[in-house]
């Protein structure tokens, strides 16, 4: 009886272990999946450039060198590439510095209107050139946040300029709105632009995701840009949420940290 009773527990702590065993095998082979597809991705958007680079260069050696038009032309096109094939590295070496936790916040008290209307001089060009207007509707003049400037700074680009890359109309046009609430600054950017199908928008966020990769492309995306937008807000402890409607338009919204009154948490300056 005993011996029985001790094989069977023996038994059970080896099927146990090979349990265990099993999930870990599991895990590792997902993980393996998983880095084959990241690295398919990276070697796709890197591919595509250096396709089109070296067209451009065979190009130029086919004679195309002799005729100036086509030589500026040509440089000029091989001079974008490699500004695309830069800004997918600095991109992706972003996203590596925030999935490992590299990133130390630099924060700040700053107005984020201020921000936001230097966001709007900076991209004036670009939205020009789509015939779109950006404009900033605010409770107050000046609305007092507590984050990393930069990094803020980058996730209203990123979002201000896909607005500008996925609009589909003539008016068309961007809100950006900033207002106060109890324990945030609540913020949000909206446009009235090709909007994303139900079935998409909860994949948006993901690296390399993009609902047509030819236009993405086309305007110079690597699928990268929202994926980092969600990365400095989680490094922020805040979240991003979007609405959208197919064909009308798209509105996403986040919050940001209020600089805590004298005496409360966040304070700057300590008295010794
Ligand atoms: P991309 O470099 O392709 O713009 P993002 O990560 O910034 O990459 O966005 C992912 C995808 O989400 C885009 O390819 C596009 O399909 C969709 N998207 C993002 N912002 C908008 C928007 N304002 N309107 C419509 N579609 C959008």
């Amino acid at each position: 009886d005993y011996d029985t009773d001790l094989g069977f527990k023996e038994l059970g702590e080896k099927m146990h272990e090979m349990n265990q065993r099993n999930a870990e095998i599991d895990m590792m082979k997902e993980m393996e999946n998983y880095r084959k597809e990241y690295i398919g991705n990276v070697s796709h958007e890197l591919k595509t450039p250096l396709f089109s680079i070296q067209g451009y260069i065979e190009t130029l050696r086919d004679g195309g060198v002799e005729d100036l038009t086509i030589r500026d032309k040509y440089l000029q096109r091989i001079d974008s590439s490699v500004e695309r094939l830069l800004n997918i590295v600095k991109d992706l070496d972003m996203i590596n510095r925030y999935e490992s936790g590299q990133i130390d916040l630099k924060y700040s008290i700053f107005d984020i209107n201020l921000l936001i209307q230097e966001i709007f001089d900076l991209l004036e060009m670009e939205a020009e050139k789509h015939l779109m207007t950006m404009q900033l509707q605010t409770t107050q003049s000046q609305l007092f946040v507590f984050a990393d400037k930069q990094r803020i700074s980058q996730v209203l680009i990123n979002l201000i300029s896909n607005s500008i890359k996925y609009a589909n109309r003539e008016e068309a046009q961007i809100i950006v709105s900033t207002r106060e609430g109890t324990k945030s600054i609540h913020i949000s950017v909206e446009d009235n632009g090709m909007g994303i199908k139900p079935e998409n928008l909860p994949r948006i966020f993901e690296r390399f995701f993009r609902v047509e990769s030819s236009r993405s492309r086309k305007e110079g995306g690597s699928g990268l840009g929202l994926a980092i937008v969600k990365h400095i807000l989680e490094a922020h402890k805040q979240t991003i949420s979007v609405e959208s409607a197919y064909l009308s338009g798209t509105k996403f919204k986040f919050k940001l940290g209020k600089p805590a009154v004298n005496g409360k948490k966040n304070k700057t300056n300590a008295t010794a």
